[in-house]
């Protein structure tokens, strides 16, 4: 079975959140004119909004890119889907890969095994493999834009659909929508996806820190399932949408969950 068989369940209002997630990226971006950045994880999310974005019209403009965070530790089912994009979409997708000298200096620092023994390490690798080419990735927009939605944990609940961080925006266009919005979506529109959705990860990220879940677990237990919350990061998350940010349109009410 599919996971496009598995979860294809849209919500009463499907069509409402695609016209609504539509005129955020459009009215958002007249707005705050300027260079606009998708951080895409080549996950069932990202294709969405990688979609959306070309309904909008977005995609036409050299203002709106799309870019990767290559860790060089993904699955290769998931960098396949570079090549896909910039076909459907004819787009040249930034890639980010870390700094070989960072990466050379965290392997002594961090063994083969370390991320799972330390969070301290599993963080130090986040930062080396993520954080820091997310910095080069974001540098120079005037905002980012994301697949976050609030069903996705408790810390991503309560985001608003843009948010002024410390420098730039944050545009969460689906926030609202449901996973069985995300698949009615990519279902709809044939959208190439990652592979190991069929294989029952929902949540994709790094070889390593990623695993299938079992029926009943939590959406993202497959992600650093290793770890509890601690007082410096929450649990499930790299640190890419954990930072301060002021909400600019109000936080809605969850929408009616799908049918
Ligand atoms: S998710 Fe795992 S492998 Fe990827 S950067 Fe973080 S600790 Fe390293």
């Amino acid at each position: 079975m599919s996971a496009v068989d598995l979860y294809d369940k849209p919500s009463n209002n499907f069509s409402d959140l695609v016209n609504d997630s539509i005129a955020l990226i459009q009215a958002t971006q007249l707005k705050h004119a300027g260079a606009w950045t998708q951080a895409n994880s080549l996950g069932a999310e990202d294709v969405v909004v990688t979609h959306l974005l070309h309904m909008a019209g977005a995609l036409k403009t050299s203002d709106t890119s799309v870019f990767v965070l290559d860790t060089q530790r993904l699955h290769a089912q998931t960098l396949s889907l570079i090549a896909a994009l910039e076909h459907r979409y004819a787009i040249s997708v930034r890639v980010f890969q870390p700094q070989v000298e960072q990466v050379l200096a965290l392997v002594k620092r961090v063994a083969d095994n370390g991320i799972y023994e330390s969070k301290a390490h599993r963080l130090d690798c986040c930062n080396v493999r993520k954080m820091q080419p997310l910095t080069h990735a974001l540098a120079g927009q005037v905002g980012w834009i994301t697949g976050l939605r609030r069903e996705q944990s408790n810390t991503r609940s309560v985001a608003s659909s843009l948010e002024q961080e410390t420098t730039r925006l944050k545009l969460n266009p689906i926030l609202d929508w449901t996973w069985g919005d995300v698949w009615h979506f990519i279902a709809q529109h044939q959208l190439a996806y990652n592979p190991l959705h069929d294989a029952f990860f929902p949540s994709i990220g790094c070889e390593p820190c990623t695993r299938a879940i079992s029926v009943g677990e939590d959406f993202r237990a497959g992600r650093w399932w290793w770890e509890s919350s601690d007082s410096h990061m929450p649990a499930k998350e790299c640190g890419l949408h954990v930072q301060a940010a002021t909400p600019l349109v109000a936080a809605t009410t969850p929408t009616e969950q799908s049918t």
